[in-house]
């Protein structure tokens, strides 16, 4: 799975699979419940960190469920396997937009989805209009009202897998478009630059707090355990400084919990997902 991980660690998983369309996912989804096989859904892995041992079971990536299309002109619909730039850049060709803040975070929508993902205070989920399921074998439809979420949260049943997105948007010139994926670009060039392999910010930011502040408070901004450090330019992003292990990160996080609870009194949460044998 250091392949297929951003953080570029984790071992293997039993099996990975990419099918090329939802009745092909159904098709695998059957198969895997006959043998008794659990599975994960993963987007392109800029979230995740799997542990050393691996994944046992199937892994499935929806990358091939990747269309984007335009509905009733205001409207724009995209598959989980979509990248969140492609779809800023489908919009903006129709003269829509409003979801720009997501054109520089990596992933795809079904990621983002999950996530809630977001950047200057603003989540995808508030953008999105209804939600396409695979849950148990059959297609459901929600409006976002039915469903629970918040602050990079979404509750869903945990087998679902979300195979589109409905984005309501609003009349965007181009060029306003441009440039806010210019600015958003400009920012994460000058802050994110951390120069190593990250999944973006490891933890939450606790309720009106930045999870960076308490981590410098805490004095734990460069601190390392092994091939994994606090980074320097940015101490919520951990980084493989080179051969890091999933040990090494889940050891550096556990220190710095510890150390923010001991100097702050406050409870770091990962906002990574942590998967795989223990
Ligand atoms: C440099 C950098 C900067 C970042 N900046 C930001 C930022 O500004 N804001 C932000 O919110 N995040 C940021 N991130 C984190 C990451 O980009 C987002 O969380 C992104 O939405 C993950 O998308 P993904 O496709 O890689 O999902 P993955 O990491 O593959 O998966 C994330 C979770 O979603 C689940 N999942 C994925 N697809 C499906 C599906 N179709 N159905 C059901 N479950 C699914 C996975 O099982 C997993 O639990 C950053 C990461 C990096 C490396």
């Amino acid at each position: 799975m250091s392949l297929h991980t951003s953080l570029k660690v984790g071992g293997p998983a039993d099996l990975f699979a990419i099918p090329e369309d939802v009745e092909d996912l159904k098709v695998l989804l059957s198969w895997l419940g006959e043998q008794n096989i659990p599975c994960l859904t993963i987007g392109r892995g800029y979230n995740l960190l799997v542990r050393d041992k691996g994944i046992r079971g199937a892994v499935i990536s929806l990358e091939r469920l990747n269309r984007i299309s335009s509905v009733n002109g205001s409207r724009v619909k995209a598959e989980a396997g979509a990248e969140n730039l492609a779809v800023v850049r489908f919009a903006q060709q129709l003269g829509l937009g409003g979801i720009g803040f997501i054109s520089g975070i990596p992933g795809s929508i079904g990621g983002a989805i999950k996530m809630n993902a977001g950047a200057y205070g603003e989540g995808i989920l508030e953008r999105t209009e209804r939600l396409t399921l695979l849950r148990e074998g059959n297609i459901y439809d929600f409006r976002m009202e039915e469903l629970e979420y918040g602050y990079r949260h979404l509750k869903l049943q945990a087998d679902d897998i979300i195979l589109s997105a409905l984005f309501k948007l609003e009349e965007r010139e181009a060029h306003q478009t441009e440039e806010e994926i210019r600015k958003d670009s400009d920012l994460r060039r000058s802050k994110h630059n951390v120069g190593y392999p990250s999944a973006g910010s490891f933890f939450k930011n606790p309720h009106g707090q930045a999870a960076w502040r308490l981590i410098d408070a805490a004095g734990m901004r460069g601190e390392c355990v092994g091939g994994a450090q606090a980074s320097e330019v940015h101490s919520n992003f951990l980084v493989n400084t080179g051969g890091a292990s999933t040990q090494d990160f889940l050891l550096l996080a556990e220190r710095i919990i510890n150390t923010v609870y001991a100097t702050s009194g406050v409870t770091l949460e990962e906002e990574v997902r942590i998967v795989g044998e223990i």
